[in-house]
């Protein structure tokens, strides 16, 4: 057996330790021994089995491709970023103007250019700011306006976020009181206008983006409760970050619509429909809004939630860019997605593996778009082609229904085709 150090010392595996780090280079080749010492491989093919199975890049994280018809899904990341965003991501990650102007010399506003590409993307929007998340926007807003006093919100929009993360909890984190109307099911304008009082820091609209509730229902929308609010302002967190509406999601409420209907503030996530990197977006509409924008912007808390330059790099470019992959992906004919299925079912079938195109239903997910489906088309397998897929590499997630591995193209470009075929004969077995 070739001894650690002796591996790690050849050429090939020395460029390798540049690259990557000793540690990860380390742990394959005591892998690749391992694997020697079990008979799987002869001690002389340690190197190439050590090198072989190293990443691509200095990271843990493996490239998955998101077969399962979810177009935003949360264990995968979200949103995938444009190419667009990720050429962008290059530029930050080295020195770079963020907070210089390099015409005088002095310092630059940091993340204007991106604060303008969102007011340029939110009619009716006057003013901006970008936290960390969509919750981290949230706690910014309980924060600094209403610690020690009182958020007016349904009680049917209580929302709990997902990892056992609830709204309700984080806003009372802050040291602000809940002041909750209404039932799990129906709320009246009354049921808020009763409440209102001198301790009222702002009213709540929370969107329930990741259930739906039916039959004996009713909620106040956002122009009713500013109307009825007067002089307090109404906040609505709409999740998604969906900018303007979109003709599939009649449902989903966009920034400009919510802004358009009174909200002083509206909060959303950057990395779900928007379609860009992780990122909570604050948006004020003329006047007071734009006040309470300025105000919180300049809030201590502010400084703890403040985004990288990474992060406004690749915002930018999602904004200003090319369509991002989530917005491809929504906005696909279903046609071309039939015409993909077609011809990927047909080449894995000449090459000798059973596979079939199928109609299919993808969904938004991701804490998004609830309840809304989405025609699409799928290539299906075998269901035990399910495990091996996601132990290749790329790995790929499909969807289990009905005892087949369907892989659904919706969330997938039409230039990851090849890689999934790829990846599917690879591991026909
Ligand atoms: C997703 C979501 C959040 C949380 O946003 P993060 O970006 O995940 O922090 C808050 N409110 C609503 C309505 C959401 O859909």
């Amino acid at each position: 057996m070739p001894r650690t150090d002796a591996v790690l010392a050849e050429p090939r595996v020395a460029a390798a330790v540049a690259r990557l780090g000793r540690e990860l280079v380390k742990r394959s080749v005591v892998e690749a021994q391992a694997r020697a010492r079990a008979g799987e491989i002869p001690p002389a093919d340690v190197t190439d089995a050590a090198l072989a199975a190293l990443p691509s890049a200095a990271t843990s994280l493996r490239p998955v491709l998101n077969a399962t018809g979810v177009l935003l899904h949360t264990n995968m990341g979200r949103a995938p970023l444009s190419a667009a965003a990720v050429e962008a991501l290059a530029v930050a990650a080295g020195t770079c103007d963020v907070e210089l102007d390099l015409a005088t010399g002095g310092r630059g506003r940091r993340g204007a250019a991106t604060i303008d590409a969102l007011l340029a993307a939110v009619p009716g929007a006057a003013a901006a700011h970008l936290v960390n998340n969509g919750a981290a926007a949230l706690a910014l807003v309980a924060t600094g306006l209403a610690a020690g006093r009182e958020i007016v919100v349904a009680r049917g929009e209580l929302v709990e976020i997902g990892d056992g993360f609830r709204i309700p909890d984080l806003l009372v984190s802050t040291g602000a009181r809940l002041r909750e109307v209404g039932t799990t099911n129906r709320v009246h304008p009354r049921d808020y206008s009763s409440v209102l009082g001198p301790d009222t820091a702002f009213v709540l609209k929370v969107h329930p983006s990741n259930f739906t509730i039916s039959g004996f229902t009713k909620s106040v929308d956002v122009a009713e409760l500013a109307e009825l609010a007067g002089d307090v302002p109404v906040v609505a967190d709409i999740g998604s970050g969906l900018l303007t509406p979109h003709p599939l999601l009649p449902d989903e409420p966009d920034a400009a619509s919510t802004l358009a209907a009174g909200a002083a503030l509206v909060t959303a996530s950057g990395d779900k429909l928007l379609g860009g990197p992780q990122a909570g977006l604050l948006l004020g509409g003329p006047g007071r809004g734009a006040q309470l924008v300025e105000q919180l912007r300049r809030h201590p808390l502010a400084r703890a939630l403040r985004v990288d330059k990474l992060t406004l790099a690749a915002a930018e470019a999602t904004l200003t860019g090319p369509a991002s992959p989530t917005r491809a992906a929504l906005d696909v004919d279903p046609a071309t997605l039939r015409a993909r299925a077609a011809r990927l079912a047909a080449a894995l079938r000449d090459a000798g593996t059973e596979a079939a195109d199928v109609a299919s239903v993808a969904t938004v997910g991701g804490g998004g778009a609830p309840g809304v489906t989405l025609e699409s088309a799928a290539v299906s397998l075998p269901d035990r082609f399910a495990a091996a897929l996601r132990a290749g590499d790329p790995a790929v997630v499909g969807r289990l229904e009905h005892g087949r591995c369907l892989l659904d193209l919706r969330a997938l470009p039409p230039s990851a085709d090849t890689a999934l075929a790829a990846a599917v004969l690879a591991v026909r077995g």
